[in-house]
């Protein structure tokens, strides 16, 4: 078993992680805007990119929504799928695409219930990723805010009208 699925199949150490990380980054926000974010990111890709890959298999979307997807990327569905899976999961669990994989869906709400701070994030809708993003450092995205606007065009989820029956 790799170093990163060992550190996946323990979710709820890696939530803690995350939630302490996130509550530097918003408690450093000001130093960093002053900095400049765009500078910041350029210092920062390169370290995220390296961790997360090792430890999510992360392929840098730059709106990272591991948290609500039981610390398991969703980017790494084969399909890109962010709001859960597609119907072609096998009887045995394993993804229609690729038949040796477990479908990353059944393992992110495995891996959700074992977490007390976030697990229920995976009921939230997810935006579409912007592909805009691609590269960039998802912390600096989350300070500034882009990571949860929907891509130019895109209606977002609040405007999306609701049918009622008569
Ligand atoms: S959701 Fe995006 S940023 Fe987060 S681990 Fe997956 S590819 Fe990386």
């Amino acid at each position: 078993m790799s170093l990163g699925r060992w550190l996946r199949n323990r979710p709820r150490g890696l939530e803690i992680l995350y939630r302490r990380t996130h509550r530097l980054f918003i408690r450093f926000d000001p130093l960093i805007a002053r900095l400049g974010y765009e500078r910041i990111d350029r210092w920062l890709r390169p370290g995220e990119e390296l961790g997360k890959k090792i430890v999510f298999d992360c392929r840098m979307c730059g709106q990272c929504i591991l948290h609500s997807t039981g610390m398991t990327c969703p980017m790494t569905c084969p399909k890109n799928l962010r709001n859960g899976p597609c119907g072609g999961v096998r009887a045995n669990g394993h993804c229609e695409v690729k038949p040796d994989m477990k479908c990353i869906w059944v393992e992110a709400f495995e891996r959700s219930r074992k977490m007390t701070l976030y697990g229920d994030e995976m009921l939230h809708i997810q935006i579409p990723v912007n592909r805009q993003l691609e590269g960039s450092s998802a912390w600096i995205n989350m300070l500034t805010g882009v990571d949860t606007q929907p891509p130019p065009g895109w209606v977002n989820l609040p405007d999306i009208p609701v049918l009622h029956k008569s």
